[in-house]
């Protein structure tokens, strides 16, 4: 308030003020998205190292515009999160995942995950063990169909509530991950308590590991973590077939990365699934 009536700061608070109006019309924009559909899923392969084939789809939430191209993630989901939309989007994300699933199975593909991102607001605010169970019996989903990939700021806030939920949620079918491991307030204490399946090595671990010791001494670290915790390993951002060849020789379980296929929509993927398949 005593800025506001200080003539002098006046061109700063109309630049701040321009800054929420912009906030709020494509928070406006946001909504209007997402009650005209305007949100689609493209889908990451994940691939087993040792049996080399695709076990695992990651959804990635995508905003088409009417030109046709796509706004990144990146640019819209701290918005949702701050503005609450990511709650109605993220039910969404997982009805649409299910949808797909069926798909999969119809084309034989049954054996295949979808990973869906929830982020720390949706998984406090929008999730629950009777929705998912709901969720799996409308699909007619099998246990482990779906697995979701929680960020450790999820844990943060209510490390407690967190833990119940997660066993909840892992109860009614889902396989649970952690991504971006050792990018956010990694605590080993956590990794002990919660009911986990995989853990996602970020790529920025990833990027220089054939390249740099240190990047490749915290992934052989990570590798062993999780091992010795029972949970799979994930490498991200696998770009280059020297990377890939690394994580093999390093035991890492699965990977993901433009080097193995870049996220697609639906039918370019299964599409190319289907060929891999025939081959
Ligand atoms: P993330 O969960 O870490 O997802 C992986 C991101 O890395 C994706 O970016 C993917 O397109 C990109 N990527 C995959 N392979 C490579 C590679 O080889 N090199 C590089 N440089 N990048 C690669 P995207 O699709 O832009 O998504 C960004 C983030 O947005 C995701 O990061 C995730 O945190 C969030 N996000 C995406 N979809 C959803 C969603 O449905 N719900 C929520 N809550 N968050 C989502
Ligand atoms: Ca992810
Ligand atoms: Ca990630
Ligand atoms: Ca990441």
């Amino acid at each position: 308030h005593a800025r506001r009536e200080n003539l002098q700061v006046v061109p700063y608070s109309a630049a701040m003020a321009e800054q929420a109006t912009g906030r709020l019309a494509m928070v406006r924009q946001l909504r209007q998205a997402h009650e005209h559909r305007e949100f689609e899923l493209h889908f990451q392969p994940i691939f087993d190292l040792a049996r080399g084939r695709v076990v695992a789809l990651e959804a990635l939430l995508r905003w088409r515009q009417s030109d046709g191209s796509f706004v990144p993630p990146a640019q819209f989901i701290p918005l949702c999160e701050e503005s609450g939309l990511i709650v109605p989007i993220g039910t969404w994300v997982l009805e649409e995942s299910a949808r797909l699933h069926s798909r999969l199975a119809a084309a034989g593909h049954g054996d295949v995950a979808i990973a869906v991102n929830v982020s720390a607001v949706q998984f406090e605010a929008g999730m629950s063990a009777d929705a998912i169970r709901r969720l799996f019996e409308r699909h007619k989903l099998p246990a482990h169909a779906l697995h979701l990939e929680l960020t450790e700021s999820v844990l943060l806030r209510h490390p407690e509530d967190a833990r119940s939920l997660m066993g909840a949620l892992r109860e009614a079918g889902l396989c649970l991950s952690i991504d971006d491991f050792g990018t956010g307030f990694s605590s080993m204490a956590y990794l002990r308590e919660l009911p986990l399946d995989h853990l996602k090595i970020d790529r920025g671990f990833v990027r220089d590991v054939t390249r740099d010791s240190r990047s490749a001494a915290i992934c052989r670290a990570m590798i062993a973590l999780g091992h010795g915790l029972g949970l799979s390993i994930i490498a991200e951002g696998v770009e280059e077939a020297g990377q890939l060849e690394w994580l093999r020789a390093h035991g890492c379980d699965q990977a993901q990365g433009y080097h193995l296929g870049r996220p697609m929509a639906i039918d370019a993927l299964l599409a190319s699934m289907t060929l891999q398949a025939g081959k």
